[in-house]
């Protein structure tokens, strides 16, 4: 594995077929999942590795976000990964557009008011020196990938945008470098947001869209306390949230994020009906 830590180096790449997997680092199955995916597609595949700090709050944990280099390195090499690109800061925000989408300001970016906009300018200044023939992301961050494809659209990359599913724990939970913070104990309780998203897209299939079955839901998490910051089913395209129906048709997210703790974790179910 080629390790790359400036632009320059990246230009000799510009000829290759490339599968571009962006990330913060300390990669766990999850992120190994993407980088196994993109090797299929017969391209070389090229992970970055940087801590974005244009998506972070200042109240959140950008200087305690887990750093584990060595290991992830010794991981991608496990993979096959070919290229591992480890930007410099102060060159990557040099001169970067801020963009703004039209996602910003719906679920997660109710609460992280510029985080959208701080993924979006990123990976548009990936984009734009790596060129890429594909981007492989997690459906674990469903906003996001509908963030990423608005920004592929609006300037015309010729670049496909690839999602994969969430790898998960045997106990449901979805795998993040932020189940780090997490004590087993609490391991225990975050199970329950993804067992609460199945039960409550089990009972859409049954019943149709009740919005009292929601509030039950939500009341069962905070019992269990977890920290509800959003729980509601949207339209998988717009994220527009949806009205009770006894009969729902199209394309669905049943999405959440949530605290235990400090912690803040996110999941989803994506579904059609
Ligand atoms: P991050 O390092 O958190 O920025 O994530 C980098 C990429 O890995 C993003 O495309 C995420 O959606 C993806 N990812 C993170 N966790 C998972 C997971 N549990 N399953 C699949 N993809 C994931």
């Amino acid at each position: 594995m080629k390790i790359i830590k400036s632009n320059k180096e990246l230009e000799v790449l510009n000829s290759k077929k490339l599968a571009f997997v962006p990330t913060m680092g300390n990669l766990h199955a999850g992120h190994l999942k993407l980088v196994s995916e993109a090797k299929k597609l017969e391209y070389e595949v090229i992970v970055s590795i940087f801590v974005n700090p244009l998506q972070f709050g200042k109240d959140e944990d950008f200087d305690s976000y887990p750093k584990t280099l060595k290991e992830d390195k010794l991981k991608l090499i496990s993979k096959e990964c070919d290229y591992l690109f480890l930007p410099k800061s102060e060159e990557l925000l040099n001169g970067i557009h801020q963009e703004t989408s039209k996602y910003n300001n719906f679920l997660c970016g109710i609460d992280r008011p510029e985080h959208f906009n701080g993924v979006a300018s990123i990976i548009r200044k990936f984009l734009e020196i790596i060129q890429p023939n594909s981007i492989i992301m997690g459906e674990k961050d469903f906003q996001q990938t509908l963030v990423i494809k608005e920004l592929i659209i609006k300037h015309n990359f010729k670049c496909k945008l690839i999602t994969i599913p969430t790898a998960r724990e045997n106990s449901g939970l979805a795998m993040s470098s932020r189940n780090n913070y997490l004590t087993e104990n609490e391991k225990m309780q975050a199970a329950k947001i993804y067992s609460t998203l199945v039960d409550t897209k089990n009972l859409i299939f049954k019943n149709g869209f009740k919005r009292k079955d929601l509030k039950n839901k939500i009341n069962y998490l905070k019992k269990n306390n977890i920290n509800v910051i959003y729980f509601d089913l949207f339209d998988a395209e717009s994220l527009e949230s949806i009205n009770e129906s006894p009969r729902l048709k199209g394309d669905f997210v049943l999405a959440t994020a949530a605290k235990i703790g400090n912690t803040r974790l996110i999941d989803n179910i994506v579904f059609s009906i």
